[in-house]
C-alpha cells in the first residue's frame, strides 16, 4: 500500500514525500479513504502510530477547496494539552507547505491579543485545548458554527483530565452535520458513551488491541523502599547502570514529585529537565527542546504533562512511581520501543504498589518480571496504621509530620548521618539554573480570573497533588553523566 493509493491530492502527496514517508501506516491506510469520503471515523491507537498524520493529511485535501470566513472556523481539533496542539499545528505545516492555509493554535499561555486576530482574518484549521477554545467562545469572538469537520484527539486522556463536560458543551456549539473524528487510545465505558454521543454511524479503525505494549520493550520492575529518599537513590543507580541509554523520560505520579525529582537529578549532575502543569509554555516548550536535542537527555514528567508527545528514539522510561491508573503505564512505556525500536522500562516499586501493578499486569495481560532482588528481599515495613498517621499529618501540615520526614524517618533503621546527609528544601537548595528559574507556578503565569466558570478552577486543579517533599541525598555519579548538565 502507498500513500497514492489513499486518494490524497497531489500537493499533499509532494509534501508526504518530501518529509521522507513512503508507506502509511495502518491507522493512515484504514483511516484516510474514509475520512476523505466524509465519513465519521472512530479511531483506537495509541500515539506513535502515526494518527496525527492520519487525520491532517485528509483534512488538508478536504480544505484545498472553499474558503475560510472571519470568526468562523472551518475544521477545528481538540486536544488535551498544548504540547499536542502544537505538534499537530507543526503536522499541518510539514504536511500543508504547498498550501496557502491558515491555521491557528489557541491554547493557555499565549496572549488572547494574537489569537483573536489570526481567527478574525478566518482560519481554516483551529487547533484548541477545550478550555481556551471556551473562552474565545465567551468573549463572542469565535463563532462555530461554520465548523465542518471537527477531531476529537486523546479522547481517553481528555476523560481523565476533566474535560470531557468542556467537549460536550463544545459539540453543542458546533452543527449537527459536521463530520467528526474521534481518536482514543483506550475505550473505557465513559468513551464509548460520548462516542456513540458524538459520532454518527463511524467506521472503527483499531490498529491494536488497546492495552497491548509494544513487543521490542523490555520491561522490568524493581524492588525498592518506599521513601522519596530511597526511590531517588534507586533511579540514579538505573539510570547510571543502564546499558545502551541515549535518552529517558522519568515519569511521577505528581507533578510536586517532579520538580522535586529534577532538582535531585541535577543536584548529581545528571543532564535532566522537567515537565509538568506548572511550568509556563515558554518553559514547557524550552525544556522539551533541550530534551528533543539531547542536550538534556533526561525528561522527568508527570502524565498530563508528557502525553502524546512526539518524541521518537526514547531509549529508556523510568517509572519513578507505579502509575495509579493502568492505563498511564502502557501510554508511559509506549514512549520507548517505537517504530520496532528496541526499548527499556523500569518501574519502581514499593511493599505499598502491589495492587497497582496487579492492574498493570491484568491489563496488559502480561506479567512484568523484578529485576534483582524482589521486595520480598526488602527490610519489613512499618505497619499500615502508621504510615496512615503519618500521611494525615502531612496533609494536615502539621510540623510533626514534617520533621518526621524531613528525618528521614521510615520503614528501615535510621541511615547514618553520612549517607543520608540531610538537605537543603527544594527552595533553598541551589538551583542557579534558567530552566528552574524559568518555571513560573501556573497561578502566577494564569491567575483564576474572580468568578471564573467552574472547569477553570477544575482544570487548575487537575494534577494538583500533596505529595511528600522529601529532600535529596548523596551519590555518586559515572564519567559518562558528569559532562555538565547545560539548563536553559
Ligand atoms: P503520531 O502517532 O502521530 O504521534 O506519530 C508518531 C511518529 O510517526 C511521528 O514522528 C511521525 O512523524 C511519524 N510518522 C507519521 N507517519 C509516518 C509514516 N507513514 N511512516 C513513518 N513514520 C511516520
Amino acid at each position: 500500500m502507498s500513500f497514492a493509493e489513499l486518494g490524497l491530492s497531489e500537493k499533499v502527496l509532494t509534501a508526504v514525500t518530501a518529509a521522507g514517508y513512503s508507506t502509511p501506516t495502518p491507522i493512515q491506510a484504514q483511516a484516510i479513504p474514509h475520512v476523505l469520503a466524509r465519513k465519521d471515523v472512530l479511531g483506537i491507537a495509541q500515539t506513535g502510530t502515526g494518527k496525527t498524520a492520519a487525520f491532517t493529511l485528509p483534512m488538508l485535501t478536504i480544505l484545498e477547496t472553499g474558503r475560510a470566513r472571519a470568526r468562523m472556523p472551518r475544521t477545528l481539533i481538540l486536544e488535551p494539552t498544548r504540547e499536542l496542539a502544537a505538534q499537530v499545528e507543526e503536522n499541518f505545516t510539514r504536511y500543508g507547505v504547498n498550501q496557502k492555509l491558515s491555521v491557528a493554535l489557541l491554547i493557555g499561555g499565549v496572549s488572547f491579543g494574537d489569537q483573536d486576530a489570526k481567527i478574525t482574518r478566518g482560519v481554516d484549521v483551529l487547533i484548541a485545548t477545550p478550555g481556551r477554545l471556551l473562552d474565545h467562545v465567551e468573549r463572542g469572538k469565535l463563532l462555530l458554527t461554520g465548523v465542518e469537520l471537527l477531531v476529537i484527539d486523546e479522547a481517553d486522556r481528555m476523560l481523565d483530565m476533566g474535560f470531557i463536560p468542556d467537549i460536550e458543551r463544545i459539540c453543542k456549539l458546533v452543527p449537527f452535520t459536521r463530520q467528526t473524528l474521534f481518536f482514543t487510545a483506550t475505550m473505557p465505558p465513559e468513551i464509548t458513551r460520548i462516542s456513540e454521543q458524538f459520532l454518527h454511524n463511524p467506521v472503527r479503525v483499531e490498529v491494536s488491541r488497546p492495552a497491548t505494549a509494544a513487543t521490542t520493550i523490555t520491561q522490568r520492575l524493581i524492588a525498592s523502599n518506599p521513601q522519596d529518599f530511597e526511590k531517588r537513590e534507586t533511579l540514579r543507580r538505573l539510570i547510571k547502570g543502564a546499558t545502551d541509554l541515549q535518552n529517558a523520560i522519568v515519569f511521577c505520579n505528581r507533578k510536586r514529585d517532579v520538580a522535586t525529582l529534577h532538582k535531585s537529578l541535577q543536584k548529581h549532575g545528571f543532564p535532566a529537565v522537567a515537565l509538568h502543569g506548572d511550568m509556563d509554555q515558554y518553559a514547557r516548550m524550552a525544556a522539551l527542546e533541550s530534551f528533543r536535542t539531547g542536550e538534556n537527555p533526561i525528561l522527568v514528567a508527570s502524565d498530563v504533562a508528557a502525553r502524546g508527545l512526539d518524541i521518537p528514539a526514547v531509549s529508556h522510561v523510568f517509572n519513578f512511581d507505579v502509575p495509579t491508573h493502568a492505563e498511564d503505564y502502557v501510554h508511559r512505556i509506549g514512549r520507548t520501543g517505537r517504530a520496532g525500536r528496541e526499548g527499556a522500562s523500569f518501574t519502581i516499586v514499593t511493599r505499598h504498589d502491589d495492587k497497582l501493578v496487579a492492574a498493570i499486569e491484568k491489563l496488559t495481560g502480561q506479567s512484568i518480571a523484578f529485576e534483582g532482588p524482589g521486595l520480598d528481599a526488602l527490610p519489613p515495613g512499618e505497619p499500615r496504621e502508621e504510615r496512615r498517621g503519618r500521611r494525615d499529618d502531612k496533609r494536615s501540615g502539621s510540623s510533626r509530620g514534617r520533621s518526621e520526614r524531613g528525618r528521614g524517618r521510615g520503614d528501615r533503621p535510621q541511615r547514618g548521618h553520612a549517607e543520608a546527609e540531610p538537605l537543603p528544601t527544594p527552595e533553598a537548595a541551589e538551583a542557579p539554573r534558567d530552566a528552574v528559574r524559568r518555571q513560573r507556578p501556573r497561578d502566577e503565569a494564569e491567575p483564576v480570573r474572580p468568578g471564573a466558570p467552574e472547569r477553570e478552577v477544575r482544570r487548575r486543579h487537575r494534577d494538583d497533588d500533596d505529595g511528600p517533599q522529601v529532600k535529596g541525598l548523596g551519590d555518586h555519579v559515572p564519567a559518562f553523566l558528569l559532562r555538565p548538565a547545560r539548563i536553559g
